[in-house]
């Protein structure tokens, strides 16, 4: 049996089933490919998933990662009894690392008390202020959950449960990046956060949820605004934050710069083990690939380690890599990149070829502009010093660059404008 690198199996145990409707939600049409089913995994697929996944992942953590949909729906007493299928399928010197995604409307303390008991980590979505929020994270009747979310935020952070904040950015907050970073960190005190671009594709059945279609609707992110939303927390956090808030976008850059594999499939060259499972045990080649031309097979009859290493989920890991365009070839910031995920490969490239990343001029502004911070932090580390130093040696660049300007030349800072009338004042 091949081995899986678990923890990139996303499980959907409630499949595409929410109390929310997320204007922007990618998932819930998934319920179009189980008519009649009950959306709940039954004790068979979670004992066989558990048990194949642990069989399945070569090193000593095991990451076992709830998605939805919400997989709150649930009930606290089917993690209970992961937990303890969990045990009993676990051999010495091994562990497991429960994680959950959820929109956080149902938590409470006995799901706090799951969580503390055992480790979880709780992502979960938050798309800034109210405004910002309420924009598209809204219910079934059209009501924003933004006080429903923070409330579950004060309560993962009173109770002490490990959170990461994710944050999906798009037309509503596209332009506050600064103003969304603040809010996450001053007024929820998130410490780990996660950047999403929404990108919704509109197939040729006007619908969003696949990935057809060569327009995007009017909730998508634009290019360049994902790559100001980016520079804006970057220069605020490298500027306050690092060692102290961890954005994982920022973090699978720096491996880039160090010149080791990104811990994001985004950011390497193929993919392919980011599978997705469904709540009837079917496994798909990725969580933004779940249609029925992606279907590897049901779990129930092909162990996950097999489907994992099949030819078939190989070809679309490999197929990253050999559908770049030639101007991502070409990219001087394509080991950072690699043409990002597939999923977003929609637009022809100046030149007229296909596939070109819909977001390239966001990405190509963001690597541009921490090139030489990254530099300075993977120095850093590379010599065993905190990452967090880059600070300092930065503001010593900066002011350095200052004092040898002439009053004539152009501003250090890169408004165009002589030094004189700009910072020079
Ligand atoms: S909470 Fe998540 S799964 Fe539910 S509708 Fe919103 S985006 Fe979709
Ligand atoms: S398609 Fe995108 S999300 Fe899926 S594995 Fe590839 S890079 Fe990751
Ligand atoms: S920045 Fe653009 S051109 Fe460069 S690798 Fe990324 S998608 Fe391709």
């Amino acid at each position: 049996m091949t081995e899986v690198r678990a923890a990139h199996v996303l499980a959907k145990p409630t499949g595409a089933i929410c109390n929310l409707d997320c204007a922007y939600c990618f998932y819930l049409r998934k319920e179009d490919l189980y008519p009649g089913s009950t959306f709940r995994m039954d004790e068979g697929t979670l004992d066989a998933y558990l048990r194949q996944l642990v069989e399945a992942e070569p090193s000593p953590e095991v990451t076992v990662a709830w998605q939805g949909g919400e997989p709150t729906l649930m009930g606290v007493d089917f993690y209970r009894r992961a937990a303890e299928i969990g045990r009993r399928y676990l051999p010495p010197g091994k562990t497991i690392r429960w994680t959950m995604q959820t929109n956080g409307t149902r938590l409470d303390d006995e799901w706090c008390d799951l969580f503390l008991e055992h480790g979880y980590l709780v992502g979960l979505s938050l798309d800034g202020p109210r405004v910002m929020h309420d924009a598209y994270r809204v219910d079934g009747a059209g009501r924003g959950s933004f006080d429903r979310v923070m409330r579950a935020a004060r309560l993962l952070s009173r109770r002490g449960v490990d959170t990461n904040v994710l944050t999906t950015v798009h037309r509503a907050n596209g332009d506050h990046g600064l103003e969304v970073y603040r809010f996450l960190r001053d007024e929820v005190g998130a410490r780990y956060l996660q950047l999403v671009p929404i990108v919704e594709r509109v197939g040729p059945d006007g619908r969003t949820g696949s990935q057809v279609g060569e327009h995007v609707t009017d909730r998508s992110v634009l290019p360049e605004q994902w790559g100001r939303f980016l520079v804006e927390v970057f220069d605020e956090w490298v500027a306050h934050d690092v060692g102290e808030v961890f954005v994982l976008l920022f973090d699978w850059t720096l491996a880039a710069w160090l010149g080791v594999e990104s811990p994001a499939c985004i950011f390497r060259p193929t993919c392919g083990d980011a599978l997705a499972l469904e709540h009837n045990g079917d496994v798909y080649s990725c969580d933004h690939f779940v249609e029925p031309d992606h279907l590897l097979g049901n779990l129930a009859a092909i162990p996950l380690g097999d489907l994992a290493g099949s030819a078939r989920q190989r070809a679309f890991g490999a197929h990253k890599e050999s559908s770049l365009p030639r101007c991502c070839r070409a990219c001087d910031v394509r080991f950072a990149c690699h043409g990002e995920c597939p999923k977003n490969r929609f637009v022809t490239t100046p030149d007229g070829e296909p596939g070109l990343n819909y977001l390239c001029a966001g990405f190509r502004t963001f690597f541009h502009h921490v090139d030489e911070p990254m530099r300075v932090m993977a120095d850093l580390v590379k010599h065993g010093r905190p990452a967090a130093e880059v600070t300092a040696v930065l503001a010593r660049r900066e002011a350095a660059r200052y004092a040898r300007a002439s009053r004539n030349e152009p501003c250090p800072c890169g408004s165009g404008r002589k030094l004189k009338h700009c910072h020079g004042l």
